[in-house]
C-alpha cells in the first residue's frame, strides 16, 4: 500500500490525506503553550508506542523515540517541537474547500509545528505499510523551542546515536530546507545616574535618561552588514516628570551568521556603555544571553544529497535557502549533529492568521517517508 502511497497514486493518495488531516485537527486542539506540552506529550508518546518506537520522556518534557530498522545505515534523527507560540489558547482550526486549513483567528493555528509532527508520523506509518528495510530512526518531539530552544538545553544528548538530523519546522511550502542559522544574543543596558528634583535642584541631579539617549546614538542598529543585524527593542526609565531619572534600561538583540563577530558587537555596546556612562559621572550595569548558537551544514553533506534525492524522485523542488531565524538544529548542531530544517507547509505562522494545507502535510510525510527509507 505504500509503494502506492510514496508514489502518490490515486484512492490511496485521498485516503493519507484523510490521515493527516484528522490528525493535525486532533492535535492542534490540544492547548501546548511553552512548557505546558504535557498533554500534547502524552498524546505524542501513545502514537510513537503505537508505531513500535521505543519512547521516554525527560524531566523537561521532551519526547525521544527509538525505532530500530534493518537497512544497514546510520540512524537518522527526525525532529519537530511541540509548543505554540501565544496566543496559544483554545486553538481552532477552519478547513476551507480547497483544502486550505487556517485557524479560527483568535489564536494561532499551531501548524508550527503540529505541521511537523503529523508528518514525521505519517511518514514512518507509509514506511512501514511499504514493509520495506528501512535505517532506524531516532525522533525527538521537543518542549520550549519558541522560548530559544529552552527544552533542548535539558535534553541528554548522549543518548542520541545519530549524526544526522532533520528538523521539520521551516515555513513555505515542503520541498525546501534550510542550511544555516543565525546566532541570537539578547542584552540588557541599564544606566544609573543620580536623582534630584528636577526644579529645586537639577544640577544635583544625573539624568540617565539623556545619558541613554547620548549611548544609543553610538550603537549602529538594522543591517550592521550583509549577515549581522541589531535592535534595541525597548526602553524604560524614570518616575516622575519633577524628578531627575535615575535610571534608564534597554533591552536589544544581536544576530547573525558569524558567531564571533556578534560577540565582538555585543562587546562594543557593552565597552560603549561603560564609556558613556563614565564621562557623565553615571554607571552602567551590562547583562547580555547568548539563546542561539550559530551553525552552517554544507551544501556538499550527505544530509542534503539525501534531501536533494527525495525531492528529485518526489517531485518536489528542493531549494536549499538560509534562515536568519533560529530553530532546533541549533542546539543540535552543538552537540555534533550534521542538519537542516526542512519547509514543512506552514505560513504566516507567529500570527492568527497562520495557515497549512491537506497538501503540505501529504507532501510533508512522503518527504520524511522517502527520507527514512533513502539509502544515501
Ligand atoms: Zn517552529
Amino acid at each position: 500500500m505504500a509503494e502506492a502511497f510514496l508514489a502518490g497514486s490515486g484512492g490511496v493518495e485521498e485516503q493519507a490525506k484523510v490521515q493527516v488531516r484528522d490528525e493535525f485537527l486532533e492535535l492542534v486542539e490540544i492547548d501546548a503553550p511553552s512548557w505546558g506540552e504535557g498533554e500534547i506529550a502524552e498524546r505524542l508518546q501513545k502514537k510513537l508506542d503505537a508505531l513500535g518506537a521505543e519512547v521516554r520522556q525527560d524531566e523537561a518534557g521532551n519526547l525521544y523515540g527509538y525505532l530500530p530498522g534493518e537497512l544497514k545505515r546510520p540512524p537518522i534523527l527526525l525532529s519537530a517541537h511541540m509548543d505554540t507560540v501565544e496566543p496559544s489558547k483554545g486553538k481552532q482550526a477552519v478547513i476551507e474547500p480547497d483544502g486550505i486549513i487556517r485557524s479560527a483567528g483568535d489564536a494561532v493555528l499551531g501548524a508550527d509545528c503540529v505541521a511537523g509532527l503529523v508528518e514525521i508520523l505519517q511518514g514512518i506509518r507509509l514506511v512501514q505499510h511499504s514493509g520495506r528495510p528501512h535505517r532506524p530512526v531516532e525522533i525527538l518531539f521537543s518542549v520550549a523551542e519558541e522560548t530559544y530552544c529552552e527544552g533542548l538545553d535539558r535534553f541528554d544528548f548522549s543518548q542520541v546515536k545519530s549524526r544526522e538530523s532533520y528538523v521539520l519546522d521551516l515555513t513555505g511550502k515542503v520541498g525546501s530546507a534550510a542550511l544555516k542559522a543565525p546566532t541570537l544574543v539578547s542584552f540588557q543596558v541599564s544606566i544609573r545616574g543620580r536623582a534630584a528634583h528636577a526644579g529645586m535642584e537639577p544640577e544635583k541631579g544625573i539624568n540617565a535618561i539623556a545619558i541613554m539617549a547620548e549611548l544609543l546614538g553610538k550603537i549602529p542598529q538594522g543591517h550592521l552588514d550583509a549577515e549581522t543585524t541589531c535592535n534595541i527593542g525597548t526602553i524604560e526609565g524614570g518616575q516622575m516628570i519633577n524628578i531627575v531619572p535615575e535610571l534608564c534600561t534597554i533591552r536589544g538583540e544581536v544576530r547573525g551568521y558569524d558567531h564571533e563577530r556578534v560577540m565582538g558587537i555585543v562587546a562594543d555596546i557593552e565597552r560603549l556603555a561603560a564609556e558613556t556612562a563614565e564621562s557623565s559621572g553615571a554607571r552602567s550595569d551590562f547583562k547580555y544571553k547568548v539563546h542561539i548558537h550559530s551553525y552552517a551544514t554544507s551544501a556538499e553533506a550527505d544530509v542534503v544529497a539525501r534531501f536533494q534525492q527525495s525531492c528529485r524522485e518526489l517531485g518536489l523542488g528542493g531549494e536549499l535557502t538560509e534562515t536568519f531565524g533560529g530553530s532546533d538544529q541549533n542546539p543540535l548542531s552543538q552537540h555534533g549533529l550534521q542538519g537542516i530544517v526542512l519547509s514543512n507547509g506552514m505560513y504566516k505562522m507567529h500570527t492568527t492568521e497562520e495557515y497549512t494545507t491537506i497538501e503540505d502535510l501529504w507532501q510533508g510525510s512522503r518527504l520524511v517517508a522517502s527520507l527514512i527509507l533513502s539509502e544515501v
